[in-house]
């Protein structure tokens, strides 16, 4: 599975990087990091990678099969 962001929407305020920090990070201006940017998360992070997507406040990550 993908994830994709949509900057747009994200507030910055880290729920998913709490949640997946293997696959989400932000940078110095809490800009979100999607550490997997157009390619497949890794197997062992899935499950987390959708916990993260699933506490989003504003629905900015949304998976892609
Ligand atoms: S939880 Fe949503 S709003 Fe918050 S940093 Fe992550 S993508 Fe952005």
């Amino acid at each position: 599975m993908k994830i994709s962001v949509d900057y747009l929407r994200c507030e910055g305020h880290g729920l998913c990087v709490e949640q997946a920090p293997a696959v989400f990070g932000l940078d110095d201006d809490a800009e979100l990091i999607n550490r997997f940017e157009g390619t497949d998360v890794p197997g062992e992070y899935v499950t987390v990678a959708r916990a993260a997507v699933d506490s989003c406040p504003v629905a900015a990550l949304r998976e892609q099969s």
